[in-house]
């Protein structure tokens, strides 16, 4: 579906709670982009072939890949475009080093996380449960391609169009949008969406306080004279400066939430707990911990929780 003149959206199944994502197909003067590329599993690369079928392309009118970041709905099937396209597969550098440590030495890690979930308080048959469960994606962010890298200060032809490449770091460490200031639209990612949060994640490798740098990141872009946002996942919408505003009063009000859980000391997972109960599955699970830990982070960040190890338990409590 064309969205804007020469931009179209494509919608693609994703086998999460979140079922879909939405990438874009811009057509420029000698050839087509594409932002954001699924995950690398049938019932999305067959979409992928039955959408440049419908519109009349073959893969070598793809001259450009760009990948908004590195979670494994946009990243997972680059590689697998790359290989029938030959076109590059951009990303921002410091996601580069995320495809590295996640994606590549996947395996390796599991260990750095299993303790990073065993010290807040997971369970130990659950963090097995949790572990496994994220060695299943792996196989759908196969193969991997040859990476260009940007530092987010490109502007970029795409669609007919100069977009210039925000750094809006916060949901992942690079992510990067795409804005177009003539017409005020904003490929926005992950970054802004419209109907949900976008999930704020302290991993061992990421930024120490990751819900800090989107904080600001929205801050930074509030004033962008942006009037369509073209997101990652749900309808395109057009309150731009609203939708900042309600983000911001949301996390404002999950901060003095989880600030109250830990008025009498508690682990991350209880705390998490409590905030989105008991009835999650294991990937809700792993990103409910690890969300709740930006936000104690950042609590932390500003004195008003400490953290203590007792008998190897971080406990937080409010100060
Ligand atoms: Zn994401």
């Amino acid at each position: 579906m064309e969205v804007a003149s020469n931009i179209f959206i494509i919608e693609l199944p994703l086998p999460f709670k979140m079922d879909q994502i939405n990438c874009y197909l811009l057509k420029g003067k000698n050839g087509w982009t594409v932002i954001d590329t699924g995950l690398n599993y049938p019932p999305s690369t067959r979409t992928w072939e039955n959408v440049l079928k419908d519109m009349g392309l073959k893969y070598s009118d793809i001259e450009g890949i760009y990948v908004t970041h590195y979670h494994p709905g946009h990243y997972g099937a680059s590689g697998w475009l790359q290989e029938l396209t030959g076109a590059p597969v951009y990303i921002h550098r410091t996601e580069s080093l995320f495809v590295d440590q996640m994606w590549k030495k996947g395996r390796a890690n599991i260990p750095v996380i299993g303790e990073l979930f065993k010290e807040n308080g997971m369970p130990p048959n659950l963090i097995t449960e949790v572990l496994d469960n994220m060695v299943d994606i792996w196989s759908a962010v196969q193969p991997h391609p040859k990476l260009s890298l940007l530092s987010g200060e490109e502007k970029v032809d795409l669609g007919g169009r100069t977009f210039e490449i925000i750094l809006a770091p916060g949901h992942s460490d690079g992510h990067i949008c795409f804005f177009n200031r003539d017409e005020g639209i904003l490929i926005s990612g992950d970054h802004l969406l419209p109907k949900i949060s976008s999930n704020i994640s302290l991993w061992p490798t990421s930024h120490p306080n990751p819900l800090d740098l989107f904080l600001r990141s929205l801050e930074m872009i509030r004033d962008l004279p942006v009037k369509l946002i073209f997101p990652a996942h749900g309808p395109v919408f057009k309150d731009y400066r609203g939708r900042v505003d309600e983000l911001l009063d949301h996390h404002r009000e999950r901060l003095s939430r989880i600030s109250d859980l830990a008025s009498a000391g508690a682990t991350a997972y209880h705390i998490c707990e409590s905030l989105f109960g008991t009835d999650l599955n294991l990937h809700e699970i792993r990103v409910a911990l690890i969300e709740t830990l930006a936000h104690l982070a950042y609590l932390e960040s500003k004195s008003e929780v400490y953290s203590r190890q007792e008998n190897g338990i971080v406990i937080y409590r409010r100060a």
